[in-house]
C-alpha cells in the first residue's frame, strides 16, 4: 500500500496553522500518510526577532525564511510565537515541493492562486486531489466561480474545500474550534469496483458548475494502490483533538459563505468603528447572514444546501468569529477610528498579511453589476461603495432597511 504525499501551498498565517495540522496527523497516521509534509514558502529574507523564543546571538540578521521555518521551525513573520512541527518541511521551489504529492492543501490569499496553480499545471500527479482553504471568490468575464473549481480546472484534478470558524492564530494555539470541510467527488474514488489499476484511465464525468452550466471533465482515477482519498482520509488528515472536523459534501455552501463574510466583517467593523456597539453589529450580521443564503439561492441553486449557512462552523459561525476579532473586522475599525483608508491600515498593522473581504466586495460587486442585482443585496453594494467613497457609514442604516411587509 502506497501512502499519501501531502502538500501545503501557502505558508501564511493560515497557511502555516493549517500545515502544522496536516503535519502532526502525518506523524500520527504512519498508515496512511507519509510523514515528511511539504510545504511551499514564497520566499523573502526575515530576521528572527528578539521576542522569538528560538532567537539567540548566533542566529540574528537577515536569513531566508524557509531556513529559519527549517531550522528553529517558526514562522517568525506570519505566525509568530508557534512552534511548528519538525516533519513540515519549508520548500521554495513550488514545482519542487508539488512533486509526487497526492493531496494538495491550497492555501494562499486569493490574488495569488491563478497565477500559483498555471505554474505547477502538469507538473502535478494527474490523479491528485486537492483541499482549496482559501476564503474568497474568482470573478472574471464568464461569471463567478468557487475557488476550489477553478483550482480544478486549472490542474485537471477534483478539489474540494474547507473552511469554518477559525481564526488562525487560536487555532495554532491548540484552542478547540470546529471546520467544515466539503468533498463531493464523482464515485471513482470512493468505490473500490470503479477504482483503477492503471495510472492511465481516464474517468469522465459530469461537471455542473454553479451557473447550472454542465461540462465534461476527465478526472484520472487514484491508483488502486493507494488508500482512497474519502472522507474518513480527510479527517484524518485534518481532525484533531482541538481542531473537530465536520466533512460535508456541499462545495458551494461552505466555500460561498466563507468568501462573502469576509464583506460583512468590513461592515461590522466600520460600525464599531463608529462606536454604535453590538446593537449595530449585530443588524450588520442579520442582514450579512440574509444576503448570504439570498447569494447562493441566486447564484448557486444548482448544488448548494441551504442549511450550511446555519448549520456548519462555516456558515453563521465563521461570520460570528471574523465579526468579532478577524482581520477584516479590525482593520475595519481601525479605519474608521483613525480616518484612513483601510489598505494603509492593512499595510501598517499586518506586517504582509492580506485582507479578503476588501477584494471580494470589489469583485462581488462587479458581479452583481453585471447582473443588474445592486440593489438585491444592499449590504454587500453599501460596502463595495463605502469602499469606493461614494456611500458613507452612516448610510448604511437606511440604505439596507427593507420595505414594510406585505400584509
Ligand atoms: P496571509 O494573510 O498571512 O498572507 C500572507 C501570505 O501571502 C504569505 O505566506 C506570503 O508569502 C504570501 N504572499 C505574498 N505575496 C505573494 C505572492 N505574490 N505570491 C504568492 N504568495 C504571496 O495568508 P493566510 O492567512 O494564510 O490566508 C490564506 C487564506 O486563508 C485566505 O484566503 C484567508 O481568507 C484564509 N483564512 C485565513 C484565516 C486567518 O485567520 N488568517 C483563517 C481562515 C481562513
Ligand atoms: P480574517 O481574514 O478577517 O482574519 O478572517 C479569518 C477567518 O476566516 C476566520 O474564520
Ligand atoms: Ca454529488
Amino acid at each position: 500500500q502506497q501512502k499519501h504525499k501531502i502538500t501545503v501551498i501557502g505558508s501564511g498565517n493560515w497557511g502555516c496553522a493549517i500545515a502544522k495540522i496536516a503535519a502532526e496527523n502525518a506523524a500520527s497516521n504512519p498508515g496512511l500518510f507519509e510523514e515528511k509534509v511539504e510545504m511551499w514558502v514564497f520566499e523573502e529574507t526575515v530576521e528572527i526577532p528578539k521576542t522569538s523564543k528560538n532567537y539567540n546571538p548566533s542566529n540574528a540578521g537577515p536569513q531566508k525564511l524557509t531556513e529559519v521555518i527549517n531550522t528553529v521551525h517558526e514562522n517568525v513573520k506570519y505566525l509568530p510565537g508557534i512552534q511548528l512541527p519538525v516533519n513540515l518541511h519549508a520548500n521554495p521551489s513550488l514545482e519542487d515541493a508539488v512533486k509526487d504529492s497526492t493531496i494538495l492543501i491550497f492555501n494562499l490569499p486569493h490574488q495569488f492562486i491563478i497565477k500559483t496553480c498555471e505554474q505547477i499545471k502538469g507538473k502535478i500527479l494527474p490523479y491528485a486531489r486537492g483541499i482549496s482553504c482559501i476564503k474568497g471568490v474568482d470573478v472574471n468575464s464568464t461569471g463567478i466561480h468557487l475557488f476550489s473549481e477553478t483550482i480544478g480546472r486549472i490542474l485537471g484534478i477534483y478539489c474540494g474545500a474547507l473552511s469554518g470558524a477559525n481564526i488562525a492564530n487560536e487555532v495554532a494555539q491548540e484552542k478547540w474550534s470546529e471546520t467544515s470541510i466539503a468533498y463531493d467527488p464523482p464515485h471513482l474514488d470512493s468505490q473500490a469496483p470503479s477504482r483503477s489499476t492503471s495510472t492511465t484511465d481516464l474517468v469522465e464525468f459530469q461537471h455542473k458548475d454553479t451557473s447550472g452550466q454542465i461540462s465534461e471533465v476527465k478526472l484520472q482515477a487514484l491508483p488502486t494502490s493507494y488508500p482512497p482519498i474519502d472522507h474518513f482520509v480527510l479527517k484524518s488528515l485534518f481532525h484533531r483533538p482541538y481542531f473537530h472536523v465536520r466533512v460535508v459534501n456541499d462545495v458551494a455552501g461552505v466555500s460561498i459563505s466563507g468568501a462573502l463574510k469576509n464583506i460583512v466583517a468590513l461592515a461590522a467593523g466600520w460600525v464599531v468603528g463608529m462606536g454604535w456597539g453590538d446593537n449595530a453589529k449585530s443588524a450588520i450580521m442579520r442582514v450579512g447572514l440574509m444576503e448570504m443564503v439570498k447569494f447562493g439561492d441566486t447564484f448557486f441553486s444548482a448544488s448548494i444546501d441551504n442549511r450550511t449557512f446555519t448549520d456548519e462552523s462555516a456558515g453563521v459561525a465563521d461570520l460570528i468569529t471574523s465579526s468579532s476579532s478577524g482581520r477584516n473586522f479590525r482593520c475595519a475599525k481601525l479605519s474608521v477610528e483613525r480616518n484612513m483608508p483601510i489598505e494603509e491600515v492593512e499595510r501598517t498593522e499586518l506586517n504582509g498579511q492580506k485582507l479578503q473581504g476588501t477584494s471580494t466586495a470589489v469583485e462581488v460587486n462587479s458581479f452583481l453589476k453585471k447582473q443588474g442585482m445592486e440593489e438585491d443585496f444592499p449590504l454587500f453594494t453599501a460596502v463595495f461603495r463605502i469602499l469606493e467613497g461614494s456611500m458613507k457609514v452612516e448610510d448604511i442604516p437606511s440604505y439596507i432597511e427593507r420595505p414594510p411587509q406585505a400584509s
